[in-house]
């Protein structure tokens, strides 16, 4: 998934950023309300990660404004915040989850698989086309039950053609949904992880429309 980290404690970002890169994320790190925001506007994310105590404003502020604007990006708030009343209004101004500092990783995972398949239909943790079949917990592929082994963008990239099987995607829109602003991304990326999908994946599976973008068929 590609994350938006909201959190100013310098030490604790680095700590829950690399966590995240380690379990296969994008992830973007804001240090401020502000930068979060700037953010936000440029670039999609599937789900946030928002500190409260932020050094420009209360992060409850920008959650508002957001939800305000219409904005659906799933929010888990992690704050050292632990009163009833601040739950209650965190999940009330649209914040998807709660979590309290101190925390374990192995915790905010399992809740953001919950937001990760919340997102899918009928909130399974399989998603499944044709002969394919993708464990969204595991990340591991099966073509017809047999177990196809994936790099973690490989598998990411599957993932966001077969949600939408049938629907183009252009390069620019596969990066932005794949990588963090900061991650290194050489030009041809994208080419490179569908030239070897498609050596792994049956054949006419990917399509590419030419000068357009590339989608999954539907008939598979
Ligand atoms: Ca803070």
């Amino acid at each position: 998934m590609r994350i938006l980290l909201v959190e100013d404690n310098r030490v604790l970002a680095q700590g829950i950023k690399a966590a995240l890169l380690r379990e296969g994320h994008a992830v973007d790190h804001a240090a401020t309300s502000a930068a979060a925001e700037h953010i936000l506007a440029a670039e999609p994310f599937d789900v946030m990660i928002l500190d409260l105590g932020l050094p420009d404003e209360d992060g409850l502020a920008l959650l508002r404004r957001l939800r305000q604007r219409g904005n659906t990006v799933a929010v888990l708030i992690l704050t050292a915040r632990d009163s009833l009343d601040d739950k209650v209004r965190g999940l009330d101004l649209g914040g998807d989850d709660y979590l309290t500092k101190p925390f374990e990783q192995q915790e905010l995972f399992a809740r953001l698989r919950v937001l990760e398949r919340r997102k899918t239909a009928a909130g399974s943790s399989q998603l499944t086309l044709g002969a394919l079949r993708m464990d969204l917990n595991t990340h591991q592929l099966y073509i017809d039950d047999q177990p196809v082994t994936l790099a973690r963008r490989e598998f990411a990239l599957l993932r966001v053609l077969a949600e939408q099987p049938g629907r183009v995607y252009s390069r620019e829109e596969l990066e932005q949904k794949l990588y963090s602003l900061d991650g290194a991304l050489s030009s041809n990326a994208i080419e490179v992880h569908i030239h070897n999908l498609r050596k792994k994946l049956p054949e006419q599976l990917i399509r590419n429309v030419r000068g357009v973008g590339y989608y999954l068929s539907a008939e598979s």
